[in-house]
């Protein structure tokens, strides 16, 4: 039982026409659909019923997700990103199913020396210059012979990720290039995987993808944008509406103050209402004065600090407005990106950060 009213509705729906509109865009290739850290907040067990006939398979951050996401009863290729940090690990992979990331020595060496019922497919992790996980460029050739001997290895994926996607950066069409030219020299792998969901955006990073490509795609399936170059936030539908109610009102002569440091004051008479939603739910600390909410299908504004459990919005003039009225923080009317940077973060995080506490409810 639910008592406050606060919530994130996830919509099923939107992630579906989500995960569509990535297929379009791909034209081609295989589709990972990346439901790490809980799917991006939605819940993994929303996000993977949603997903799981719309993509060629799934994405978990390590084994402790990837075995919730096996929980739902989802089948199909599973990859951990992180891959496996013990023999005991490589033993879940057989019996589950999972395909592990290769990214340095010890989880090769791990592989090499594993006794495994059934080979696994492995994707082997180059770094083309994120410099965060995998193999250089000289390390590759090595790493893939090796792979390729191992009695545990079914299959190998050759991946690597992209460190400026989402922006105009002189690496990324040097990434490309790389990755490109790798695949090209290593010729002993059957699939590949390069694009995030900003990789598929970015004119410099963008390829037509073949049958054996995989996109790794997250926040596009969530219904935002992620890339700062190309703007496609109307096609999409955010699949999260983070949302709280009012639960006091205050009006306020000219020059009182709001909340915590009086971090707000009031330059003509004004109406404060404080919401159910706090940074223990997730929401950024950080938000500045005049940060976006929606109620009453009006934009206000974020009005003093947030504090633990609530925050103060500035409805001066909005009408009727009247205590459990919902406040939407961010979804379909206020687009998360707004409320991210003006909190000096980035939406991954915001979603992601949505706190145990706030229950989501399926719409
Ligand atoms: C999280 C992650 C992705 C998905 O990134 P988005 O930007 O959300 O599309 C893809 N690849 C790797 C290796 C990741 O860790």
């Amino acid at each position: 039982m639910h008592y406050r009213q606060t919530r994130a509705e996830i919509s099923s729906s939107a992630i579906q026409h989500n995960a569509k509109w990535v297929r379009r865009k791909m034209a081609g290739g295989k589709l990972l659909g990346v439901v790490k850290a809980d799917g991006y907040g939605h819940g993994v067990v929303p996000a993977v019923n949603a997903l799981e006939e719309l993509v060629d398979g799934m994405a978990a951050g390590f084994m402790e997700e990837a075995l919730a996401v096996r929980e739902t009863g989802y089948k199909g290729p599973l990859v951990i990103l992180e891959g496996c940090f013990s023999a005991t690990e490589l033993n879940l992979c057989c019996e589950h199913q999972l395909s592990p990331v290769v990214h340095c020595e010890q989880q090769l060496e791990y592989i090499e020396q594993a006794k495994l019922t059934s080979p696994l497919w492995v994707w082997l992790k180059v770094d083309t210059g994120m410099h965060r996980l995998g193999w250089s460029e000289e390390q590759a050739p090595q790493a893939l012979k090796r792979l390729r001997a191992s009695k545990n290895v079914a299959g190998v994926t050759l991946m690597s990720h992209l460190a400026n996607a989402d922006a105009e950066h002189r690496l990324n069409a040097r990434q490309k290039q790389q990755f490109c030219q790798l695949s090209e020299t290593l010729k002993d792998y059957q699939a590949r995987s390069f694009h995030n969901s900003a990789g598929l955006l970015n004119p410099d990073t963008q390829w037509s993808l073949q049958d054996n490509d995989w996109a790794r795609a997250g926040l596009l399936l969530y219904g935002v944008n992620p890339s700062t170059v190309t703007e496609v936030q109307a096609e999409l539908k955010p699949a999260m509406r983070l949302v709280a109610p009012v639960i006091a009102l205050h009006q306020l002569e000219k020059g009182e103050s709001v909340g915590y440091g009086s971090g707000w004051s009031a330059d003509k008479p004004s109406v404060i209402a404080t919401v159910a939603m706090g940074y223990a739910d997730g929401y950024p600390r950080q938000a500045e004065n005049g940060t976006p909410a929606m109620v009453r299908g009006k934009r206000v504004g974020l009005a003093g600090r947030v504090s633990m459990d609530m925050l103060t919005i500035d409805v001066t003039g909005i009408e009727n407005l009247q205590l459990g009225d919902d406040v939407e923080l961010w979804g379909p009317n206020i687009d998360v990106r707004e409320v991210a940077a003006c909190a000096d973060t980035i939406s991954w995080h915001l979603l992601t950060g949505v706190s145990g506490r706030v229950p989501r409810v399926l719409v």
